[in-house]
């Protein structure tokens, strides 16, 4: 596999350790390396993946395949492992094959749990914060017309 991106911040100090992530993309897999000084998880979102583990990952899933996967998993039965040996299988056929087997399964299905949860718990978030401007409004709009009528 061949390093076509590296990051732009550090590339290598005194405090921090090399890491080699391979990062997965529908058609291609590429290899990245980070240094660990600064988080590799926050470096890794900033350039549009997201890790397999908080502290030292070694594979990374583009975003936008983590999106379309769980746009999948809502429409059809959740089936990680179709997936994952489906993806190597078409990987492979291109000549992108990762090291160790059944690696892609676990670390995908890592990544995949942990961008879902998130996802769940922005999505969460901003409808309770939507919930609540609702709520005030009403108020607010109640209170409104009851003053209008007093005055
Ligand atoms: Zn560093």
């Amino acid at each position: 596999m061949v390093q076509v991106r590296s990051r732009r911040g550090c590339t290598g100090c005194a405090t921090g350790r090399q890491l080699n992530v391979a990062c997965i993309f529908f058609e291609r897999i590429e290899m990245l390396s980070l240094c660990n000084c600064t988080s590799p998880a926050l470096q890794l979102l900033e350039l549009g993946f997201f890790p397999c583990a908080p502290v030292n990952p070694s594979l990374a899933v583009d975003l936008n395949m983590l999106e379309f996967v769980n746009e999948l998993f809502v429409n059809a039965a959740p089936n990680t492992t179709a997936w994952c040996e489906t993806l190597e299988a078409f990987l492979g056929n291109r000549r992108y094959k990762l090291t160790t087997r059944n690696s892609l399964r676990r670390r995908f299905g890592s990544a995949m749990q942990w961008y879902a949860t998130l996802i769940d718990k922005k999505t969460l978030l901003v409808n309770n914060y939507l919930d609540n401007m609702r709520t005030l409004i009403n108020v607010s709009g109640i209170s409104c017309l009851l003053l209008n009528k007093v005055s």
